[in-house]
């Protein structure tokens, strides 16, 4: 096995999880409680977007101003938690990616590879989402929308807390950034390092082919190919 430190930055929705559509159910719960409007995400395509920028969105589609808007998403933000919480409590239907827990279990027992969270989440929806299957222990840290609104900045704080709680300067050669959607590849180029995308969320493997990734995934089945990737000894998989 590799004698270097590998730092994999994974994304949540559609990557490590699926919340079976209870994020949307909350968030137009939570606009309800606020603006007594309902059906507010219908139309919004809210994937690989961050929890501001999804609400940015949301106010558009209601034709609501952005007037005091940190307030406003802070209210909702809270409200979303709340419902989010409840919706997953009550739900059979949440589910971890094919192939995730497996993935996760042997990664922890690899002692050069070390683990983050960069999402667009607000940190406790995130958590909420991954504590339900047990996984929140794998990630003590990670970049959330409470860190900026912009995915990029995200997933360079995702970097930097890393570095600085593992306590290693991980070269971006042997960093990843690990997402179901373009808006995880771009970002990952954006701070230099490699990309794993993954067809478990919207969408399929040719579309994530065409932004053109380091690695492309069906879903984290197979394990033995994800280590081979990440240790650079298998050419970047193409169709
Ligand atoms: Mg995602």
């Amino acid at each position: 096995m590799q004698e270097r430190p590998i730092l994999l930055i994974f994304d949540v929705d559609g990557t490590l999880t699926d919340s079976a559509g209870l994020t949307r159910v909350a968030y137009e719960k939570a606009f309800i409680d606020i603006y007594s409007i309902a059906n507010s995400t219908k139309n919004i395509n809210p994937y690989g977007l961050t929890d501001p920028l999804i609400f940015r969105e949301i106010l558009k589609n209601c034709n609501l101003t952005e007037d005091g808007f940190n307030e406003q998403f802070n209210r909702f933000s809270k409200l979303t938690s709340f419902h989010l919480k409840r919706e997953l409590d009550l739900s059979d239907k949440p589910r971890l990616h094919n192939g995730i827990a497996h993935l996760l279990f042997k990664l922890e027992q690899n002692d050069q590879i070390y683990l983050a969270l960069g999402t667009g989440n607000v940190e406790l929806n995130a958590r909420l989402k991954i504590e339900i299957h047990g996984v929140n222990k794998f990630f003590p840290v990670g970049g959330f929308a409470d860190d900026a609104e912009d995915r990029t900045t995200i997933i360079k704080t995702a970097y930097q807390r890393a570095s600085d709680y593992y306590k290693i300067q991980f070269s971006k050669q042997n960093t990843w950034v690990i997402g179901d959607t373009d808006h995880d590849i771009n970002c990952g180029k954006a701070i230099n390092a490699n990309t794993i995308a993954v067809a478990t969320g919207v969408y399929n493997n040719e579309e994530l082919e065409s932004y053109n990734p380091t690695a492309v995934f069906t879903d984290f089945t197979d394990f033995k190919r994800f280590v081979n990737i990440i240790n650079n000894n298998e050419i970047p998989h193409t169709l």
